[in-house]
This record gives structure tokens, sequence and C-alpha cells, in this order.
């Protein structure tokens, strides 16, 4: 069997341009064989090309000699072939296939391409196991049911974006991947110079620091759809190198960094989704959100919002309650409807999950029939209390409270954390629904209690409050920061700030972190150094892609909108990166390897 070639043969259509109306039509397809199906002496052939599926018919009566060269082909072998549109007879008829209504009588083969059997079939549902799939992603990229139409969305995705940019006036400015460390709280990737031994070079944990230059720079409006790298344990849904629509923009405050962001979203909505997104979306400061939310990404597509009940249960017979109180701490109540739904299991394994996340165990309380509580704390507690906490939460008969009693911090800890876990338990969150949420004022410092010092909420950038100024020394935990996260269904998507313009109130902030003013001029001498040539106020924003697409795309990893993904150990499948290199290499770099 011979292998051809195309001499001269151009495709005339994709498979889901042919219809019925094309029924006599003389046409020419390539792609590639996802079954074939031999019907005594008629072979059936599905064509897969970008679009989709195609049917081939290789009729012995229609043409012999193509219907014999049929014979040989197997599954992801790539043909080319002239034929006819028919009409399928009724009874073949398959109406989930746009062309479904059609089949193409070939006359002629020419097979450009044999293929090895493939190591898993490419027309089921069924994902294989992420082993395989990761190793042979160019083939499980070919499958319908694969990350491919999540690529397809991505890439629509990213159009429309830029679209809306450039239609608003912004530059999309290339910014170094050889660059020096940029603080976003991660650890770098480093890179190691030949020309310089024993130097390094950083890959961008983000543009930070040159998107701010570029604002010094006088361009206004700049954007970027950039690739960042952070060297983080993936433990959670987490890639490596990510990507992100960074933007910057000068003389604009948050609320027109807000409104730009709102409408780039209701765009891209209405073109991916054909759905009208209200605008604007709703504000929460950080404050607020960890009141009722206890938790600085509240998903909002459910309601059962926690109640802050500590001035309720101040002094009382409860020991636990008590004493978190006496120790400077809170106490939260959540509410559950129909409490039936939680087993008395579900209740006792409460306690796990609070060991998760730094908490000593939930109390809980269901209300009977007649308001009076079943639970073993409830004898600890007057009347008032109860009466005074069921009205806090609203709760009726059959609801079960639960209570979390420790420092705030653990408090709402496990509290946010159990809301989304029993929403998403109890089929709370609704499907199909896009919540979107900004959080602003955030905390500018946050109290390292291993280092024993403050770093930054955000990064070291980040302007505080005008009114706040005066504080940073005295008092920084009270200091908020001109910060705005953006939320889509309890996912963090974005992040961004009103920076620090003037190079005096950015040394203090350096001070605040416990940075001297010579690691400051070391580490960011430059950025210090430009602050002083007439930076304008300035501010932006960066959007995680790659988490966008999944929760618009329905995947249920970042994996899924994501060409080559990493594994949880940052490695490669199909490549095999990170790879050794060789002795020639190292010491060209000045290197030797330590055997651990
Ligand atoms: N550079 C920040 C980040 O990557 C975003 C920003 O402040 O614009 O999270």
């Amino acid at each position: 069997m011979n292998i051809d070639s195309l001499d001269g043969w151009q495709r005339t259509h994709l498979s889901t341009e042919l219809s019925e109306k094309d029924v006599d039509v003389h046409v020419i397809l390539m792609g590639w064989v996802l079954r074939r199906r031999d019907h005594g002496g008629v072979i059936f052939v599905d064509l897969r090309d970008r679009r989709g599926l195609i049917q081939l018919v290789f009729n012995p009566e229609y043409s012999p000699q193509s219907h014999a060269a049929a014979h040989w082909l197997r599954a992801e072998w790539v043909i080319a072939v002239h034929g006819v549109v028919r009409a399928r007879p009724e009874e073949s008829l398959n109406l989930d296939l746009p062309t479904g209504a059609i089949e193409v009588f070939v006359d002629e083969l020419k097979i450009l391409n044999r293929s090895e059997a493939p190591p898993f079939p490419l027309d089921e549902d069924e994902a294989p196991t992420d082993s395989v799939r990761y190793r042979y992603r160019y083939l499980d990229l070919r499958r319908e049911k694969g990350a491919r139409q999540g690529l397809y969305m991505r890439h629509r995705f990213l159009s429309t974006v830029r679209e809306f940019l450039n239609s608003e006036d912004f530059i999309d400015i290339e910014t170094p991947f050889l660059t020096v460390s940029t603080p976003e709280g991660a650890r770098d990737y480093l890179v190691p110079s030949r020309v310089s031994p024993g130097s390094f070079y950083a890959l961008p944990q983000s543009p930070q620091l040159f998107k701010q230059i570029l604002m010094v720079a006088g361009f206004e409006r700049y954007y970027q759809i950039v690739r960042c790298f952070r060297d983080e344990d993936l433990r959670a849904d987490r890639q490596p190198e990510f990507t992100q629509i960074d933007l910057e923009t000068s003389f604009l405050e948050e609320s027109r960094i807000i409104d730009l962001i709102e409408r780039m979203m209701a765009l891209v909505f209405k073109r991916l989704l054909e759905m009208e997104l209200p605008i604007p979306f709703p504000r929460l400061t950080y404050d607020e959100a960890m009141l009722r939310f206890g938790i600085d990404k509240p998903d909002i597509r459910f309601g059962m919002e926690l109640a802050d009940v500590s001035e309720i249960v101040r002094g009382s017979g409860f020991g636990v309650f008590r004493e978190a109180l006496e120790n400077g701490g809170i106490v939260k109540a959540l509410k559950i409807e129909r409490g039936e739904r939680l087993s008395r299991k579900d209740l006792d394994d409460l306690r796990d999950f609070a060991a998760v996340y730094g908490g000593k165990g939930v109390a809980y309380t269901r209300i009977r029939d007649g308001g009076e509580w079943q639970s073993p704390i409830a004898k600890f507690m007057s009347p008032d209390e109860h009466a005074g906490i069921a009205a806090a939460v609203g709760a009726v008969p059959g609801d079960v409270i639960l209570f979390g009693a420790d420092s705030p911090v653990v408090v709402n800890n496990v509290l946010g954390n159990l809301r989304n876990s029993l929403a998403a338990k109890l089929g709370e969150v609704p499907s199909g629904q896009f919540r979107f949420l900004w959080i602003t004022e955030f905390p500018m410092f946050e109290y390292d209690e291993d280092e024993k010092r403050y770093k930054s909420m955000h990064h070291p950038f980040t302007s505080p409050r005008m009114e706040d100024l005066d504080r940073i020394e005295s008092d920084p935990a009270s200091v908020k920061a001109r910060s705005y996260d953006l939320v889509l269904n309890g996912a963090e998507i974005g992040g961004g700030s009103i920076r620090i313009h003037r190079s005096d109130i950015q040394e203090r902030v350096f001070a605040a972190l416990g940075i001297s003013s010579e690691e400051a001029r070391e580490k960011f001498g430059f950025l210090m150094e430009a602050l002083r040539y007439g930076a304008p106020p300035h501010g932006g924003i960066a959007l995680g892609v790659d988490r966008i697409m999944a929760i618009i795309t329905g995947s249920e990893s970042i994996r899924d909108v994501i060409a080559f993904p990493k594994t949880q150990k940052a490695t490669c499948p199909l490549t095999g990166a990170p790879g050794p290199v060789t002795q020639e290499q190292l010491k060209e770099l000045g290197l030797r390897i330590v055997k651990k």
C-alpha cells in the first residue's frame, strides 16, 4: 500500500460546512479516520476534521478501486477523498450529528499517512487515565470530548478581550521573561546566566514592576496576555506557569478600573455564552465579606450567611463560648435549613472538618418543633440565649444551627469553608449561574506569625488608603489598601490595586514590611528611581485566564483549558520536562549538582 501525496488536491469543504443543500456537489475532504465499519459489501468511514465528522461511503459498485483501498484504513489514518454528497436514506439519518442527513460517496481515496493503533479509543466519551492522556496529549486533543472545545473557547475569550481593550485605547506591550524577582508571594523560577556565572534571572511572577514603569513611561493604558511563573506547591488546581490578562492604567481611580473590567466581562459573556451579565457587579468590603461569609472570596450563588452571635453569648454558661470570647475570640453561627438533611454522622464529622481548618470543633443544635434546642450544649445556655441566637440566624423548627468559637481567623476559616462544603453537599449551589463580586478595601498588611513581621496582603506596591497614611507606622494592622479582587462563583479570578506612585510613601511601606532601605534599593531600586521622575497616579489588575476559562466551560480542572498542562509535580508528561542536562552545559553555567 502506497502513501500518497496531495498532488495539487485542495480541500473544498470542512465537514460541517456540508448539509442537505449540497446534495450532488462534488467535494474534496481531508482529515482522520475516526472509525471504519464494514457492512457487507459497503464500507463506512467516519472522517474527522477540525470542525467535526462526516460519513464517507465506499461502495464497490460506485467505485471498486477506492472500495478496495478502503479495506486498509484504520483508526487515525490520514486521508483525502474525492466524492459526491448524497442524502442519507431515511433509516440511517443521525440527528445528533450536524452532518447526519448526508454522506459522501467516495470515488477516489488518497492515503496520506498511517497511524499506529492509538493507545485509547478516540471516539468514546470516557477520558483515558490522566497519565496516558497527557503523555499522548496530541491524541487526547483530537478527541471531540477532550480539551479541544475548551481551547477554542479560550481562543474566542482572548480574542474578545483583545478586541475590547484595543477599542478602549490600550496598547499591548511585551515585558521580559528573563528578569529579576517580582514579589507576588511565591517562590521564583530561576534561570542561570552563562555570561555572568553565579548570577540568575528570575522568571516573572507577574509583569508588575514593568507595567508600573510603562506608566512612568507615559503609555497610560497597557495590557498583555502574559505567562506568569510561580514555583508553588501545586496542591490545589494550580499550574507553575499560568496566563494572566494583565493591565495597567494611569489617571484612573478604582471605580473606573472596576467599570472597565465589568464591561469587558459583559462583552465576553455575551459573545461566548450569549448571556447578559448584569453590571455593575455587587461589591463588598473585605470586612463585610469576612463578617457575612467568613471568607474573602464568597460564593454568592447561595445564601447561608454567617451571623456573629458573640454579643448574645458573652458571659454564657457554655464554657467553650465564654472562653473563646474571654480570649479575644468570637462566636459565629451558621444556619442550615431543613436540618434533617444532615445525619448524626454528618454532624459528628464536623470535628474532623474543623481540624483541617485549624479549629477544635463545631458545636451544633437542632431546633425542635416547639423551638426548643436539641443539643448537648442546650442545657448550658439560657432561654434568652437560645431565642437571641435563633433570631440572629432566623432559625425555624427543623433547622440546624452550627457554631464556631475561637479566634476570628479560625472561626471564619472553619465556618467559611464549611458553608461552601455544606452548600455543595446539600445541593444548594445552582448550576449554570455566574455570580461576580468585587471585594475591596483589603487590609494593607497581614501579620506573619512564623516570621514575626508584617507582609503585604496584595503586593508591596499597592497604595494604602489616603486617610490611613499616618497609621502606616503606628498601627499597620488598621491600614486598608486600595485593592480589589474579582470573585466569580467563589473563586478569586483576579486582583489589582491602585499603586503607590510617590517614592516617599513607597519607602514607608517597605519599612513597614521590614524591608531595609538597602534591600529595597538592591531589589527595587530601578522602580524607586522611576517613581522619582514624574510617575502619574496609576493602578491596574490581572485576571487569571485559566481559572476563568475553567469556570466558563464548567471544567473540573484548569488542565482542561490548557493545551499542554503540567502535573501536580510540575512535570510535563509529554516532553518529560524537567530533565537532566549534560555536564558540558553545567560547566558552561558554572554549576555543580549536589546529590542530596
Ligand atoms: N500583579 C498582580 C498579580 O499578579 C496583579 C496586579 O496588581 O495588577 O496578582
